[in-house]
């Protein structure tokens, strides 16, 4: 292990935490140096909002600090029922649930609905909790090239028709801020009898009319059988549902051993659950001028010449290649205040280290100018642009 962590430090590859404050704003404090913050998943700016701090105070008040127990035992407690009543309204669900996190909803709702005997065909770049769902689930793989739905129909069309099969997605895709094509998708997972799940982690709370993510943006929302997504992006709290038929959430409520097994969330962090839905479908300002912002940076840095990744959303990658470069680009970023954060391999593929950039909807048009200043100025340097 020792020898393993050497020749990650050799690769460029070792990461370290390193203290941030004020990462909830638009500028944060790292290793105490004042910082434009791009680096955030609180796309429109909830994680600060007093509101959402209000409700966790009041929830403290009235419930404690603790929920003492799994849902399942003592652990339910009455915030848990208006949040999912209210998920329900705002995403025009039959039924719903809300999980510990994310990426405990990931790994626990794949392993609960797939067995040995299922397929389950996954978009190469899906997120690491969908891949360890997939491990835990014993299923057949099979990864399907990016976004390449000739790819994902020949390997559909291996299989027997009574199958029990799982296409599954992320609808905006975590590194490269591009997305998945879901009209293709809900196709084929009609013609091919499979079940369609989407994690909607990066477009709850930005993408679609009221916020409902790419699923409502493409009128497809009841056309998918499973979609997650989190309170802990966009939505500014923590934790992550999903929604779908009653018979699925009965089936989680009774399977899943990401929800039997861990005890409930903090009364506080439901309580902001509650009120962090109903900000979300009456705010569309911040919708709109995240829009805005991101189309202004990403315009701006396509015309200086860098790769963007085919960025199609908030998150916008630049393309460096090197573990070293990158890191170099990154470090001297922050020297002149930005805090960028290199992604490296594993979390990307080999030779495609990039900057992830973030906008929120907690930025300016100045500061989203400013940025692009230094990021082409920095570029330069490092002849990642001419
Ligand atoms: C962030 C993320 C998760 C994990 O969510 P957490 O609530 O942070 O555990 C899952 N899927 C995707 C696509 C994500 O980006």
């Amino acid at each position: 292990m020792k020898a393993e962590l050497e020749d990650l430090g050799s690769r460029s590859a070792k990461r370290s935490l390193i203290t941030t404050e004020n990462a909830d704003q638009a500028w944060l404090k790292m290793d105490g140096r004042k910082m434009l913050n791009l680096a955030s998943n609180n796309y429109i700016g909830l994680a600060g909002d007093q509101r959402l701090k209000q409700a966790m105070i009041e929830a403290i008040h009235h419930y404690g600090v603790g929920a003492t127990a799994s849902r399942l035992v003592v652990g339910n407690h009455p915030l848990y029922e208006e949040a999912e009543k209210k998920l329900i309204h705002w995403k025009k669900a039959e039924a719903g649930l809300i999980i510990n996190s994310g990426y405990s909803a990931n790994a626990g709702i794949i392993s609960a609905l797939m067995g040995r005997d299922s397929v389950i065909y996954s978009d190469k770049l899906n997120h690491a909790s969908i891949v360890d769902g997939v491990i835990l689930s014993r299923a057949h793989n099979r990864r399907y090239r990016h976004n390449d739905l000739n790819h994902l129909e020949a390997l559909l069309k291996k299989e027997e028709r009574n199958k029990r099969k799982l296409i599954v997605t992320d609808t905006v895709f975590s590194m490269d801020g591009d997305m998945a094509n879901l009209a293709g998708l809900v196709e084929l997972k009609e013609k091919y009898n499979a079940l369609l799940m989407v994690d909607e982690a990066h477009a709850s709370g930005v993408m679609g009319e009221n916020g409902c993510g790419c699923a409502e943006q493409e009128g497809l929302q009841n056309k998918v059988d499973i979609q997650v997504g989190t309170f802990s992006k966009a939505l500014g709290s923590f934790g992550a549902y999903v929604i779908g038929d009653k018979w699925l959430i009965d089936y989680l409520t009774n399977r899943m051993r990401g929800l039997i097994y861990t005890t409930a969330l903090p009364p506080a962090v439901v309580g902001s659950i509650v009120r962090a839905i109903e900000i979300v479908q009456t705010d569309k300002e911040k919708r709109c001028l995240l829009q805005e912002l991101t189309n202004r940076f990403r315009v701006k840095l396509e015309a200086l010449g860098f790769n963007l990744c085919g960025s199609q959303s908030q998150i916008v990658p630049i393309l460096v290649g090197e573990n070293e470069r990158t890191i170099q680009f990154a470090r001297r970023l922050q020297t002149n205040g930005v805090a960028a954060i290199p992604i490296r391999p594993p979390t990307v593929p080999e030779g495609e280290a990039r900057i992830r950039f973030t906008i929120t909807a907690a930025h300016t048009h100045q500061d989203v100018d400013w940025a692009v200043e230094k990021i082409a100025h920095v570029g330069k340097e490092l002849g990642v642009i001419l």
